[in-house]
């Protein structure tokens, strides 16, 4: 399932990341994802919830922020937030709320990315 190895991928980069910083827990996550990002949040979550057992990311906060698709449109020249229908999350059919048209370029929203971590550091 496509949630799981990403929600494996962020957990070792945030396990790499606190450990190259010697922390002893992290204590807060926060994730983007991009609504194109054909990712469902909620399947996400409970995935990541399930990989942090045993390790020190296991009492952190998970934070998802849902990013806006930014697209632009060659034909009427709109460029900005596009309207979604996103009933689906693994086809969302993106066009310009101009002029509907479906061939445009997608700026933003695409990808699924770890923006923040927070860690605990022993006492020195
Ligand atoms: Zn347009």
């Amino acid at each position: 399932m496509h949630e799981l190895s990403m929600a494996q991928g962020i957990i070792n980069a945030v396990i790499e990341t606190a450990e190259n910083n010697n922390a002893t827990e992290v204590t807060e996550i926060g994730i983007e994802i991009g609504r194109l990002a054909m990712i469902n949040p909620e399947q996400l979550k409970f995935m990541l919830g399930v990989l942090v057992e045993n390790t020190i990311v296991e009492d952190a906060v998970i934070k998802i922020e849902e990013i806006p698709v930014e697209i632009e449109c060659p034909d009427c020249g709109f460029k900005g937030e596009a309207d979604l229908d996103d009933k689906d999350h693994y086809a969302p059919v993106v066009e310009c709320p101009k002029c509907e048209n479906k061939r445009i370029s997608i700026l933003n929203g695409k990808d699924c990315i770890v923006k923040n971590i927070v860690i605990e550091k022993p006492d020195d």
